[in-house]
């Protein structure tokens, strides 16, 4: 018995549209061991199920909280994540019934960011002395997080 379903029933389905409104707690993402992403509310979604010639089309949207540690200063941060979707299901079995939460699943986990950012232009951490250069600056370079260049060794050589 799965613990997380969204059926529809497609005798209903032939006789109408079925519009769905509905959340799961936040097992529902499955993450799994993911370390660097947690869920922080419940999944929220909705849609609108239409039975067509060729199959099932649903149109809606999910949303949810999520939170993990900025990809470049490491400061933890909370960020919203929400799709738009169609999904057209054919394969319809011989079921009365399709579970469509195993799609809506997918959906919302295809919108979460690749990299969490606190903001779009954080500084992120020096690499040399680690300081959180949002914060203040460091010694080290003048902050540019630069490369060893070439023309390094030939200042030296010339000393
Ligand atoms: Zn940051
Ligand atoms: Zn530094």
């Amino acid at each position: 018995m799965k613990k997380y379903a969204v059926k529809l029933s497609l005798s209903r389905l032939e006789k109408e549209k079925i519009t769905v409104d509905g959340s799961f707690d936040e097992g529902f993402l499955d993450l799994g061991n993911d370390d660097f992403i947690s869920v922080k509310s419940s999944v929220n979604y909705n849609f609108e199920a239409e039975l067509h010639a060729s199959g099932v089309v649903i149109r809606g949207s999910a949303s949810v909280r999520i939170g993990g540690e900025c990809g470049r200063c490491l400061k933890e941060v909370e960020q919203d994540v929400s799709t738009d979707y169609t999904l057209f299901i054919d394969e319809l079995g011989n079921s009365d019934e399709i579970d469509v939460s195993e799609d809506i699943r997918e959906e919302l986990l295809l919108a979460f960011p690749a990299n969490i950012l606190c903001s779009d232009d954080c500084k992120g951490l020096c690499p040399v002395c680690g300081t959180d250069l949002n914060k203040k600056n460091c010694p080290c370079s003048n902050n540019a997080p630069a490369a060893p260049s070439p023309w390094d060794k030939l200042d030296e050589l010339g000393k």
